[in-house]
């Protein structure tokens, strides 16, 4: 087998790879920036136990955090809000994965396509 057939083989792979990744963005659902954590709180209040104890601590609350300039912004999230939060930002993280996947895929691609496209032009 020559070079270029090799290569071929290897762009076809890095192809169908990258197709598959592609097939993963089009199920996703609707996606959201920033965080969801949640949180548990001491109050202040004199006298209140969450002060001593951590297992008497209010809430836990949820908050989606973003950062804006630098700065992160928190906002408290009532139930129903956490829930759909919790699942876009879930959305999110998975397609920022799935893109650093196929950039790495691409790259990779490059070399390779480079390398095709160099003999090609050498004849
Ligand atoms: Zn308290």
């Amino acid at each position: 087998m020559d070079h270029n057939d090799k290569d071929a083989q290897i762009l076809d792979q890095y192809k169908s790879q990258h197709k598959g990744l592609a097939a993963r963005l089009g199920h996703i659902g609707f996606i959201w920036g920033g965080s969801v954590q949640s949180q548990r709180t001491k109050c202040g209040k004199p006298g209140c136990a969450c002060s001593q104890d951590p297992q008497a601590r209010h809430g836990p609350y949820v908050y989606w955090t973003s950062k804006k300039k630098g700065r992160t912004v928190a906002r408290l999230l009532h139930p129903p809000e956490a829930e759909i939060l919790t699942e876009w930002v879930g959305n999110r993280r998975e397609v920022d994965r799935i893109l650093e996947e196929m950039k790495k895929l691409s790259q990779k691609a490059y070399k390779v396509m480079l390398r095709v496209r160099l003999r090609e032009m050498k004849g």
